[in-house]
Formats: structure tokens, sequence, C-alpha cells
């Protein structure tokens, strides 16, 4: 619930103008409700229209993706990319391929990512895009075609100094190497730093297809050593998901000496009791594009479910790192009545706002998403520099310094959250040390 008038006239309006728009709404509607511990400090916002305009996309972009299938057939796909907020640089931020885009989704993760980038410290503004063309199921060549025609619109809206894009969900390493190579081909450029995610042989960084995963544990580790005392020695963990975040979150949650013992697809989940055999989940998914429940052919002792399960299996530290909503109240009580002492975003919005409320009540350590998975923006932000400087950093070099901003960032979050009043509300946190930098750009910057 917004208090401030100001703040709830802005929400108004949002609502207003963004009818239906329903993961958009409430991606706002938490940063404003954050924003309650400042505004009364900050009467110059309101007088420059401050959050007026942090709400409202500087572009949003949608365009006809037609391609053709293997069988002859015209498909035709939507197309978006919201340039969200440039104050404190270009736009920056990846490309979803999944059937359930929208208008909404795009805006609430490009909303979303004006804070994350923020909280890097690095110089990067806010944008996301993507397309509701599924690559699951397609061939390669569908998937090349697909990949072709939807930049042949995207390249007049992008470069390293004015928008940046790269992956997410369905966007990895194939899809960014298609999008890549027909940007170059319509540009007659080589212009390396204008999108990220990139092969090692055509300017990527090390480390970047770990680092979100990788990231998101760093965090956690900081947060249960500062707030508890403790760390990932010896917990069970739960992860959602088995794609980018999730894989690499599990390996780094089992190399700081944790036991997974469960993770999942949008069909099912599965459990294993051993500790999930990293290897197998990898051949599966990176390998193979199949489904989970092949598991069990690996781990025999393994078992699978179909269906939304995971959340009922018991954990020390639940770790959504599959799509925005996946926890809502009811499985927020499992996890809770489970006895779980954290819960750590992986995911974008993985959890409702109900079900964080549930988690603040019950006193678990909550690490937002915006904070807890800037590893994989941060990361990018660092392949932009090694493209501007023509050199590639180790991977031990890029994993310190992701290491570094990840540690970074908890403690940054958590000093706000004091400054707020609100000490280890992280959520708070994330959102007004995120936003004091971007506003203070924009103030400075005049109405624009
Ligand atoms: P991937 O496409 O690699 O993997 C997504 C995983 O989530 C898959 O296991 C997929 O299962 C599952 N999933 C997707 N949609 C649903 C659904 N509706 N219900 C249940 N499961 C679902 O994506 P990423 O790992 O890259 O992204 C995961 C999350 O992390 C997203 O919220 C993304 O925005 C966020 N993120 C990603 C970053 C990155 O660097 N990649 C950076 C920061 C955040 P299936 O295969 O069955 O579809």
């Amino acid at each position: 619930m917004i208090k401030n008038s100001y703040l709830q006239e802005v929400y108004e309006q949002v609502k207003k103008r963004n009818p239906g728009e329903s993961e958009f709404l409430q991606a706002v509607e938490e940063v404003l409700e954050s924003f309650e511990a400042i505004i009364e400090k900050k009467p110059e916002y309101q007088k420059a229209g401050l959050i007026e305009r942090f709400v409202e996309p500087e572009r949003f972009i949608q365009f006809r993706v037609p391609w053709v299938d293997d069988n002859g057939k015209v498909q035709v796909n939507r197309g978006f990319r919201v340039q969200f907020n440039s104050a404190i640089g270009p736009y920056k931020g990846g490309l979803r391929f999944h059937p359930s885009v929208s208008a909404s989704v795009i805006k609430f993760l490009g909303f979303e990512q004006i804070l994350k980038n923020s909280l890097t410290g690095l110089p990067m503004g806010g944008g996301k895009g993507g397309s509701d063309f599924d690559p699951k199921g397609k061939s390669d060549g569908e998937v090349m075609r697909f990949c072709q025609s939807y930049m042949t619109e995207l390249y007049r809206h992008v470069g390293q100094f004015i928008d940046v894009p790269a992956g997410d969900i369905g966007v990895g390493a194939r899809e960014i190497g298609y999008l890549f190579g027909q940007l170059k081909r319509i540009k007659n450029e080589f212009e390396g730093g204008v999108l990220t995610g990139k092969g090692l042989s055509y300017g990527g960084s090390l480390a970047r297809t770990e680092a979100t995963g990788f990231g998101v544990c760093y965090f956690a580790q900081e947060m249960l050593k500062c707030m508890k005392g403790d760390s990932f020695e010896g917990k069970t963990v739960v992860i959602s998901g088995s794609g980018n975040v999730a894989i690499f979150a599990c390996q780094k949650a089992t190399e700081l000496g944790a036991k997974v013992v469960a993770m999942s697809d949008s069909n099912g989940y599965v459990y294993d009791a051993d500790g999930i055999d990293l290897d197998a989940i990898k051949d599966i998914k990176l390998n193979k594009r199949a489904r989970i429940s092949e598991y069990v052919s690996y781990r025999p002792n393994a078992k699978y479910e179909a269906g939304h399960g995971i959340w009922g299996v018991k954990c020390d530290i639940a770790m959504p790192c599959a799509t925005q909503n996946d926890i809502d109240v009811d499985d927020a009580e499992k996890i809770i009545a489970n006895g779980a002492m954290a819960l750590v975003e992986g995911a974008n919005m993985p959890t409702t706002a109900a079900a964080v409320a549930k988690f603040q009540e019950a006193g678990l350590l909550f690490a937002p998403a915006k904070a807890a998975n800037a590893g994989g923006v941060a990361t990018s932000g660092l392949e932009m520099s090694q493209n501007s400087l023509r050199l590639s950093w180790t991977f031990e070099e890029v994993d310190a310094r992701l290491k570094d901003i990840m540690v970074g960032i908890f403690h940054n979050a958590y000093d706000a959250s004091v400054e707020c009043g609100c000490e280890g509300n992280l959520v708070v946190g994330a959102n007004v040390a995120g936003f004091l930098k971007v506003a203070d750009a924009m103030m400075a910057q005049g109405i624009v």
C-alpha cells in the first residue's frame, strides 16, 4: 500500500496509462512503496516531476517479426524493445524469447533493470527487449531465421553508445551469435560492444556465462555472513529452473559447501537426496536441450514429479531461478513451514508481493532480484569494458571483479536499509540505493 500522496498520484496515473499490464504495475508498486522512505526528505523530486518521468519509458518499440518455418509456412511474431532510462548510461538489458512475453513483461523487466544497473556501480541505463517467439522445439535453422528477422528491425535502435542488448530466458549463446552475425552484416561494421553475452571467439568475456548464477551466490554468501554470521556450508538448497542462472547458481552453491537437492523446468522437478549431479543437468539442458524428467535415467535414485511442487521440498535456502511470480503465498507458506532461513531471488520478480510480505513477517533473510542477480549485467558491463580496451581479462580476473561488485551491492543495499530506518529490509535498501544515483543524474540533466 502506497501512503504518500505524491507517490499515490503517480501510481494512479501509471495504472490508468497501462491498463491490464499486471507485471509492470506489480514492479512499479513495489518500487514506489520503497520510496516512501525518502520522498518526504526530497521535495525537489516532486517539483521536478521526477517520479512521473521515472515510471514512463523514454521509448517503447514494438514491431513485426516475420520468418519462414521449416515447412515453408510464414510465421509472424511480435518484437519489443523498451528503452526505459538513459540517465546514467546507454540503455542496457537482455532479450527474452518466450511465448509469455508481452508489453507488460518487457516494461516490468526494463523498469527493474534501471535500478539493477545502477546498483552495479557501472554506467548503464535500463532497457529490455524480446519476443513472444518460442525457441523450444524449433530447429537451428528456424531459430537463426527468426533471429535474423528480429535484428533486421532492432539494428536501427542499438549501438554501443545507444542501447546494448544481451541474453535472458530463451536467448543464450546460440541466439546471441545469430543476432550479432545479422547486425554485423546490416551495419557493415564489427561493433563488439553492441551486444553482450557474445562467444569467446568474437569478443565475449570469460565468466559471463557463469556470472548471474555465481553472482547470486556471492550476494547470498555475504548476506548470510553479515546478517546471520553463517554461510552456505552444510545447507540444503532448492533451485527452481534449470537454465543459465539455475545451473551456475547450483554450481557455485555446491562449491561453497551446500547441497542442492532439487531443480526444475516448466514441466516438473527432480529431487535427488544425494545432491544434484550438475554434469547430468548440463548434458540434458545445454547439450540435448531436453526435459529435466530425463535426469532419472542418469541418477536412478532420484525422483521426478510433474507439476509445480518443487517448493514443498524442505530446504534451508530457496533460490527461485526460473521466471516471474514462481512463488505465491501457498508456496511461501510451505517454504516457511519447512524451516528455511533465506529466500534468494535469482530470477526477476519470482516472488509475488504477498509472498514477499510473508517471508519478511516470518523473519527470513530476503535477497531481492535487483540486487542478487545483478552479477549478469555487471559482467556484461565488464565485457563492454574489455571490448573498448580491445583486450581480454582472465576468468579469475573477471570472477574477482564480479565478487567485489556483488559484495559491494549487498553493503550498499544494507546501508540504505539502515538509512531508511528499516535495517535488513533489502527490498527497500536495493530500490533506494539504486534510485538515488539515477535520480541525481536526472535532476542534473534537467527536464528531459
Ligand atoms: P533460461 O532460458 O536459460 O532458463 C529458464 C529456466 O526457467 C528454464 O529451466 C525454464 O524451463 C524455466 N522456466 C521458464 N519459464 C517458466 C515458467 N513459466 N514456469 C516454470 N519454469 C519456467 O533463462 P535464464 O536462466 O537466463 O533466466 C532465468 C531468470 O533469471 C529470468 O527471470 C531472467 O530474467 C533472470 N535473469 C537472467 C540473467 C542472465 O544473465 N541470463 C540475468 C539476470 C536475471 P523450460 O526449459 O521448461 O522453459
